[in-house]
């Protein structure tokens, strides 16, 4: 079995469905599980009706009639007079999510996010597995929600890898071209639940575990892994070859190209994983395997943006040792904030955090009981893998401030304004 997987971008319109047809075509055939996002930015457009259900409802219908009207132009430019069918289809899906607005009585969030952004996968590969019966290829859609199993953490919910696999085993039968939803999967309760955004490179690597697949491929409208993101840095190069190890390395530190979950499934089977062109599926685009770290040899740049550099030190001159800094790493965790870079000399302890639900001053105003607290808000954190000093005269002559460095053999990481 091999396992392919196209992004939001891929699909965006009906052109993009057209050429996930002919990539199919020419690449995949029968023993094939197909996992697709929702299409183009769906997902955020979804987010917005989980915003207005619970800050202004009166705006629902708006936004679902917009996503349903994005959604039937792409459907009747694809099928024309056979559009009626298919847009009946997607109809229904759509009173499902209408019903689920009336209905809903839970006030948690996370879980009513669930509930509706499921619908953008849930949609895309309705039309999807519908143009490919529609041009002959004969597949067949799979609901990934009684696939995936997870347990009721919504946003960003955990495998049930056992039940997971049995059921995948069961449901995925040889000599079938399978297209089914990244992103989503089910709890216990059958209640829908994802695994975060970008979640459907995991869902991939989900199917290829269970499958034992002979490898995974992500369909991308960039050639393959860059050493860089091309909308931030210039003179990117294509990565030919790259280790688990150190693509896993790349995902942690911020590369976006593949989701960080993805790897240690297929790294346990040594499932290797392509990343290719869905422009030129031809082209060999990049291996990420069992082998060399890296292949060509070459400075790999990393930026997040947005990034808070928080600095504490001691209010009485005492050492930061053990007990505060667990203090303050408790309290880093009860405010949800993502540790990205952490330095610490006698009387200070710098970090370098993203965050992400908003949860900074109340963080602040905790630590400030206990430190002297300095924060600076909208920093860039820039990590470069195998760094010589070229590379990192790349960074340091953009005209940034550097406000923290830290160095390792492979990695250095500059936190600059
Ligand atoms: N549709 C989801 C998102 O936009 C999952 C994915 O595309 O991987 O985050």
């Amino acid at each position: 079995m091999k396992v392919f997987k196209f992004g939001g971008a891929s699909v965006k319109d009906a052109n993009g469905i057209r050429n996930l047809y002919q990539v199919i075509q020419k690449k995949g055939g029968q023993d094939t599980v197909v996992v697709v996002s929702a299409m183009g930015k769906m997902t955020n457009a979804l987010e917005a009706v989980v915003e207005a259900y619970f800050e202004a409802p009166e705006t629902i219908a708006t936004h679902i009639t917009q996503i349903q009207a994005y959604h039937f132009s792409h459907i009747d430019d694809l099928f024309g007079a056979e559009a009626k069918a298919v847009k009946s289809q997607v109809l229904d899906l759509f009173q499902e999510l209408k019903d689920f607005v009336k209905t809903n009585k839970s006030p948690n969030r996370s879980f009513v996010y669930d509930q509706l952004v499921s619908f953008g996968e849930l949609v895309s590969t309705t039309i999807i597995a519908a143009y490919l019966n529609a041009q002959g290829i004969e597949t067949i859609w799979l609901d990934a929600r009684n696939c995936v199993k997870t347990d009721a953490y919504y946003r960003d919910a955990n495998l049930d890898w056992e039940k997971t696999q049995a059921v995948i085993k069961a449901a995925v039968k040889r000599k079938q071209t399978i297209i089914t939803q990244g992103f989503i999967g089910s709890d216990s309760n059958n209640f829908t639940t994802t695994l975060g955004r970008e979640g459907s490179d995991y869902t991939a690597a989900i199917f290829a575990y269970a499958l034992d697949a002979e490898s995974v491929t992500i369909w991308k409208d960039v050639p393959g892994v860059l050493n860089a993101d091309p909308r931030v840095f210039d003179n990117t190069q294509l990565l030919h070859q790259i280790s688990y190890r150190e693509a896993i390395e790349l995902a942690y530190y911020g590369a976006s190209v593949i989701h960080p979950k993805t790897l240690q499934p297929l790294q346990r089977k040594e499932i290797p994983l392509f990343v290719k062109s869905f422009v030129k599926p031809e082209d060999p685009g990049t291996s990420v395997s069992k082998g060399q770290t890296l292949i060509p040899y070459m400075p790999c740049f990393i930026l997040k943006k947005d990034q808070v550099l928080l600095r504490m030190s001691s209010l009485d001159f005492s050492f930061i040792v053990e007990d505060s800094i667990s203090a303050i790493f408790a309290l880093l965790h009860q405010y949800q904030m993502r540790v990205e870079l952490i330095q610490n000399s006698a009387i200070s302890f710098s970090v370098c955090i993203h965050n992400k639900y908003n949860r900074l001053p109340e963080l602040i105003k905790e630590l400030e009981s206990k430190f002297k607290v300095t924060a600076h808000q909208s920093v860039n954190l820039y990590t470069i893998r195998h760094f010589d000093e070229r590379a990192l005269d790349r960074i340091l002559n953009n005209g940034k401030k550097v406000l923290l460095e830290q160095r390792t053999q492979e990695t250095i990481q500059l936190v600059t304004t």
